[in-house]
């Protein structure tokens, strides 16, 4: 970017944000970006780059839908906001309505909330306090797995993969939780079910991600798994809770991963896609069989939380909208078309020395390195190839809008191939 262009807005107030996940003093500065389109982020100096990323797997839609700018638009100028604890209002208990009617039988009551993180903590809260107002104490850990990602507050740093580098630095500030294999195999289901045998009364509930471990490193698992987890959670009666924050609203080929395993989980949590890329909102969904737990005379058996800005109107506004383009849009056919052109357009980074795997599933396309040394720099050559491309950990992956046309997705796999065959990164 060259100076003249830099907006003095980018000047000017550099000095005064503090960045996420960031060395302030070494990082590459950010990309001021002015617009966004389908899958385009339009740059302070003209340049545009195709969005491989989604925003964080938000922009389900891409940006900008016309659909849900119109409805939020409206909701703007009737009610922004309002708080949620003794008032209701209508796109709160719709979305209800039309979330649980998605999620299908068994899974009946939103809590909302403003992120995953918190969502996540929710779901915590609740399988915990599920215990507790039935009279069963010392019940506070969670059974969680290597390679999972749940946030990055005290309480979810806790039930994130202890080794993963993000959260080590905290350590003596979290709570600890059991972290075992996913049983992938009947070594390591046999291997679960000993830890269950021993352990499983000290044990709130069993949390895991749905088919792929995200921000763990893009981590695949078969069905199978989920299978196995359910009939463990069944076997000692644990509350099972699927993270769906990132897998939710079709990034994995169905709109929910666990449909694809034909189980169902007693609590799920949402958020990311579930505003189309838009608003902040999140939302824990439980079972009637969790929510019984809590309904009593007794007003100590209540769930006491509630965030400020719970079930924003706006923010549930967007997500209705963003409902009604996955009923009227073809979407998950999308989605199938993205995973077969990622499939086929990535198999050629097999061929290079320094590439340990290629795997898709949905929209998520991975190409794992042997190692990555430079990052700043890697980003820094997608950029110069006209996408935006973030890899993490070992790891370069696409995860674009779902309805993503092909000439922008050609241009981003062109890119990740070209990019790594100029030599390992
Ligand atoms: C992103 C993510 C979270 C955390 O969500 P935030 O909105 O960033 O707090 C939790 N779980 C999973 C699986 C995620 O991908």
């Amino acid at each position: 970017m060259n100076s003249s262009s830099t907006p003095a807005w980018f000047t000017q107030g550099l000095g005064h944000i503090w960045l996420p996940y960031a060395q302030m003093k070494t990082m590459a500065a950010p990309l001021p970006v002015v617009r966004t389109y389908g899958s385009r982020l339009v740059l302070a100096d003209g340049r545009e780059l195709v969005d491989g990323v989604a925003s964080w797997w938000t922009a389900c839609h891409g940006y900008n839908p016309p659909h849900i700018a119109h409805a939020l638009r409206q909701q703007l100028d009737t009610m922004p906001h309002v708080m949620f604890g003794g008032l209701a209002h209508e796109p709160a208990f719709e979305l209800a309505r039309r979330l649980t009617g998605l999620l299908g039988p068994g899974l009946d009551r939103v809590f909302y909330s403003d992120s995953g993180s918190v969502a996540v903590e929710v779901a915590m809260k609740m399988a915990v306090q599920y215990w507790l107002n039935q009279g069963e104490h010392g019940r506070s850990r969670f059974l969680v797995f290597r390679g999972g990602y749940h946030g990055d507050t005290l309480g979810t740093m806790a039930v994130c993969d202890p080794e993963e580098g993000m959260h080590s630095l905290y350590k003596g500030l979290l709570a600890e939780h059991d972290c075992c294999d996913l049983p992938r195999d009947e070594l390591s289901l046999d291997r679960l079910d000993g830890f269950l045998a021993q352990n499983s009364h000290r044990l709130a509930g069993i949390l895991v991600e749905p088919l792929v471990q995200g921000a763990g490193g893009m981590l695949l698992h078969e069905p199978e798994v989920l299978r196995r987890l359910r009939t463990l959670a069944d076997q000692y009666g644990l509350p099972l809770i699927f993270d769906e924050i990132f897998t939710g609203f079709g990034r994995t080929g169905s709109m929910f991963a666990f449909e694809q395993a034909g189980v169902r989980p007693d609590i799920i949590t949402l958020s990311k896609a579930l505003t189309g890329g838009t608003l902040p909102l999140a939302a824990t969904v439980a079972s009637s069989h969790i929510f019984d737990a809590f309904w009593s005379d007794d007003p100590t058996h209540a769930l006491m939380h509630g965030p400020t800005f719970m079930a924003n109107a706006m923010a549930c506004t967007a997500a209705m909208a963003s409902l009604d383009l996955f009923e009227v849009e073809p979407r998950l056919e999308q989605v199938a078309a993205v995973s077969r052109a990622l499939a086929t357009g990535l198999a050629p980074c097999k061929e290079f020395d320094w590439v340990r795997d290629v795997r898709v599933l949905g929209a998520i396309g991975v190409v794992e390195l042997d190692q990555l040394a430079d990052k700043e720099r890697l980003r820094q050559r997608f950029v110069d190839a006209g996408v935006w491309v973030r890899p993490f950990g070992t790891t370069v992956y696409l995860t674009p809008a779902l309805n993503i046309n092909d000439e922008d997705l050609n241009t981003l796999i062109k890119a990740v191939i070209a990019v790594l065959r100029a030599g390992r990164p």
